[in-house]
């Protein structure tokens, strides 16, 4: 059987070494830890969970609750061991870090066809690979990769605005236009009196900010200034970057006060990004300030913004849906480097990545996954054109819409979900890549 080298035993390599495995592969997992340890691993283990213990919801109300139930369906060992390794949380799946990370690696070693090399990959791979190497990519490979793809396709930090949800922006208070009526009328405007503007602006200064960690406290802001830090520089400062009204005329022909500007994030535009909104503000303060915007109301929160340290590379470039490099048949980039966000999202791209390259070696097909599909919904994702490209979770906003109307949005939601379980059911089926095991 032919050997396949996975770089990194995080969550997306331990998932992709677990599929690849239980198909009969040789598998070589390097480990640069605890040889060398990145700024935010501290442990041993394999499948280190280095911050908040929560995988998210479990409902099938809610987005990460399908793409959990998605994995599941396709037997992820990172799924089973946290739902075996759980503690009480609600309707969220909580996982004891270290002994869902003990467990996950006693079933690694388990495995008669994996090696465990605890040695820090530093040269870029030649042999059939699966680069799983996270946000905090050792600096020895993130120079060959940069050096691989090109400069600027290897991003170091992640500081992007919040995305919102189209179907949640109150469209009586927005107006279409471009600046000067120049170029595409893309943009949808949100204008604010002077009132509303004073009182945005006192709540953003005052909000509660987010803590960045001590190897990020240097480096976060410089190039990138966040909107909060921005605003508390003086009470029009936003009116004159990227609040400024000038150019902009509502449907009365009025310049308002200021507007905040949105841009499509995604080709079917279902979801818009706040143009300029870099942000270090807390979530919970994101969507109080910014549903202070009148159009944002009750405006839904697909993504938050954030800035913090993150490899990703730029997806829509270089990956193909099942996270093979184009042009690179045996080559594969997932995880967070992949251009995903989250831990089940990282898990899921390691989970395609490893039963694709199975299906390829055996000469057999991968599904197409579509867009009706939590998987495929963020595969297609990351693989769209998409000059701003920043990294993507699991949301409905970019999930192809449902056939019939449905008002009732939690009925919405679970009626995505059923939909996408029916169909990876059947397609599984098809392909063969539903097999479970006793892991
Ligand atoms: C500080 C921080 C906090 C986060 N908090 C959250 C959170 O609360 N919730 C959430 O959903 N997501 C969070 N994330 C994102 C989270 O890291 C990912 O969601 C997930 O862990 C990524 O999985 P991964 O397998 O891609 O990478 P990781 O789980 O980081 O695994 C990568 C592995 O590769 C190893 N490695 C790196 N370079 C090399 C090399 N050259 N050779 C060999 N081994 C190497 C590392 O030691 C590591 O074990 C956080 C990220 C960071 C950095």
């Amino acid at each position: 059987m032919e050997e396949i080298v996975v770089i990194g035993g995080g969550l997306a390599g331990c998932e992709a070494t677990y599929q690849l495995a239980k198909r009969g592969f040789k598998v070589k997992l390097y480990e640069m830890k605890p040889r060398k340890f990145s700024p935010a691993h501290h442990s041993d283990t394999l499948a280190e969970i280095v911050c908040s213990n929560s995988l998210k919801s479990n409902s099938l109300s809610t987005a990460s609750g399908l793409l959990k139930a998605e994995l599941g369906l396709l037997d992820s060992i990172i799924i089973k061991t946290a739902r075996e390794n759980s503690v009480p949380a609600g309707d969220a799946l909580a996982v004891n870090r270290d002994e869902f990370s003990r467990a996950v690696d006693k079933k690694i070693r388990a495995l008669k066809n994996v090696e465990i090399v605890n040695q820090e990959v530093e040269d870029f791979p030649t042999e059939r690979t699966i680069i799983a190497t996270g946000p905090l990519t050792s600096d020895a490979l993130s120079k060959k990769i940069t050096a691989f793809l090109g400069e600027d396709n290897l991003h170091f930090y992640d500081a992007s605005a919040p995305i919102i949800d189209g179907d949640s922006i109150d469209y009586l208070k927005t107006f279409n236009g471009a600046r000067y009526d120049k170029g595409e009328s893309d943009y949808i405007n949100c204008p604010m009196s002077k009132e509303e503007y004073e009182l945005f602006v006192e709540e953003l200064i005052h909000a509660k900010r987010a803590e960045l960690h001590d190897f990020e406290q240097s480096e976060i802001f410089e190039g990138c200034m966040p909107i909060e830090i921005m605003a508390s520089r003086g009470k029009d400062s936003l009116r004159f970057g990227p609040l400024k009204p000038v150019g902009l005329k509502d449907e009365n022909g009025k310049r308002p006060y200021a507007v905040v500007q949105l841009r499509k994030e995604n080709v079917g535009g279902s979801l818009y990004n706040l143009v300029g909104f870099q942000t270090n503000l807390t979530f919970s303060e994101q969507k109080r300030v910014f549903s202070l915007i009148p159009a944002l109301k009750n405006a839904e929160f697909v993504k938050f913004g954030v800035m913090h340290r993150n490899s990703f590379i730029n997806a829509p470039k270089f990956l193909n849906k099942d996270f093979s490099v184009k042009g690179y048949e045996t080559l594969y980039i997932a995880g967070q480097l992949s251009g995903v966000e989250g831990y089940v999202e990282s898990t899921m791209s390691g989970l395609i990545a490893g039963i694709s390259m199975a299906q390829k070696l055996n000469n057999l097909p991968f599904p197409d996954l579509s867009s009706r599909i939590m998987i495929g919904a963020i595969t297609s994702y990351l693989v769209a054109p998409n000059v701003n490209f920043q990294p993507m979770n699991a949301n409905f906003g970019i999930v192809a819409p449902l056939d019939e109307i449905i008002r009732d949005k939690a009925e919405r939601k679970v009626a995505y979900s059923n939909r996408a379980i029916r169909e990876l059911s059947r397609i599984g089926e098809e392909y063969g890549i539903i097999t479970k095991t006793d892991c």
